[in-house]
């Protein structure tokens, strides 16, 4: 109870320095509390720069005096009143009033000091590709719906640049608040100038064949930034299964020369920084698309990735804390390799069943990752099944209408997209 009163009242400091703030009208030349709209179908190019538009470290410790003042104000009014009362309704009650054991509460745990010395996370968001390049891949990203990635990629980085701005104990930066192009150097350098502690890059999926759908992360295959990533992965990754997606889970990738594939996630660490790549859900699948279809869904998922962050660190909206929970991730000591090897033990049985359809049972193994999906073709390898979600540990079952003149194939596939055949007779 103790806590909870404290934490209502440590989210009343900051509201009202807030409040404080934007009544006084303090200006902080270029930190100042920014929200630029910017229209996401622009495509003039124009450079802005990066945006900040959490707090400055000015408007932070500011933030924090106002509001400390605030409230000294506020326990000395109450203290007087109470006192007032005490003295009219019974003079002989000599029990402390409850402001003062407030007051008393209040300058115990949360001081200016404490406050001033709350730890803060700057967190930089990293639209994925940007430019006004109509041709460049890396620029537009991926190319379906008569959108690009690159547009729906900014819209959920602003809505979760809002939304984490909530929080208390964190700053947040965006690479980019245009169609800006910039290369992965010049975002892991730009994350390094404002001190990042992590940088999350957001970006849409698709595929060759136009099957797989799902979330998944990407992160370092070494040590903390490996860990860091993957404990932020998993916690944004329960959000996006909250919403609909199905999770392909934490992954790694190299480069032939055994470095992390992502350039990236190579340039941030190069420099101090973890990252890791948010891959939302495949633009060119239909119930993927059917989740950020429209910008309220873009909004949604930008919300959800900074709900994700929130969790994992332990951030509160609107309030400050004297201290964030210490997480105590493993940190790995070899390299996490990705899975380079399909499902392996791919076979199937069919069994005749009452109501004249086939049983499939379907069998698979994967040691390294897991088994994610499977499909099937009924003339011999020519056209596929959709990708359906396998449902059991070493087996999936599933009826299927069968005449006896097709040529059966079924593929097993795990969840780094790697997948085993096996063919009827
Ligand atoms: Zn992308």
């Amino acid at each position: 109870m103790r806590g909870r009163r404290r934490r209502k009242r440590a989210g009343r400091i900051f509201l009202t320095g807030l409040l404080f703030l934007l009544v006084s009208g303090i200006s902080v030349g270029t930190a100042a509390i920014i929200w630029i709209g910017i229209n996401t179908k622009d495509r003039s190019g124009t450079i802005t720069g990066p945006v900040i538009f959490a707090q400055s470290e000015q408007i932070w410790d500011a933030c924090v005096e106002a509001a400390l003042d605030q409230e000294r104000k506020l326990a000395a009014a109450e203290k007087e009143q109470s006192g007032q009362q005490k003295a009219e309704e019974d003079p002989g009650d000599t029990r402390e009033p409850e402001a003062s054991s407030e007051s008393s509460e209040l300058s115990d745990t949360e001081n200016p000091a404490d406050l001033r010395n709350a730890p803060k996370l700057r967190i930089v968001l990293d639209p994925g590709h940007g430019g006004p390049g109509l041709t460049d891949e890396q620029e537009l990203g991926a190319i379906y719906r008569d959108t690009y990635e690159k547009y729906l990629t900014l819209e959920i980085a602003r809505a979760m640049g809002e939304e984490l701005s909530e929080y208390g104990n964190v700053e947040v930066f965006l690479t980019r608040n245009s169609d800006q192009a910039l290369t992965l150097k010049e975002r892991a350098a730009y994350a390094e100038s404002v001190g990042a502690d992590l940088l999350v890059s957001l970006h849409l999926n698709a595929s060759l064949e136009h099957n797989f759908y799902g979330s998944e992360v990407f992160v370092s295959a070494f040590e903390r930034f490996h860990a860091l990533g993957a404990g932020v992965g998993n916690s944004i990754l329960e959000e996006l299964t909250d919403y609909g997606f199905v999770s392909k889970g934490v992954k790694t990738r190299l480069g032939s020369k055994g470095a992390d594939y992502y350039g990236i996630i190579r340039e941030c660490k190069a420099l101090g920084i973890p990252a890791l790549i948010v891959e939302h859900g495949y633009m060119d699948e239909d119930s993927d698309w059917s989740r950020m279809s429209s910008p309220e869904a873009r909004q949604a998922l930008g919300r959800r990735d900074a709900a994700g962050l929130a969790a994992y660190f332990g951030l509160e909206k609107g309030v400050i804390q004297a201290g964030l929970p210490v997480r105590n991730e493993q940190i790995p000591t070899a390299v996490v390799r990705p899975d380079t090897t399909p499902p392996e033990e791919v076979w199937y049985q069919k069994e005749l069943q009452r109501d004249g359809r086939y049983l499939i049972t379907l069998h698979g193994v994967d040691r390294e990752s897991r088994v994610m999906y499977y499909d099937y073709s009924l003339d011999g390898g020519q056209t596929y099944s959709p990708l359906k979600l396998w449902a059991g540990e070493d087996v999936t079952q599933f009826p299927l209408s069968l005449t006896g003149t097709e040529q059966l194939v079924f593929r097993v596939y795990n969840n780094y997209e790697l997948r085993t055949a096996v063919e009827e007779g």
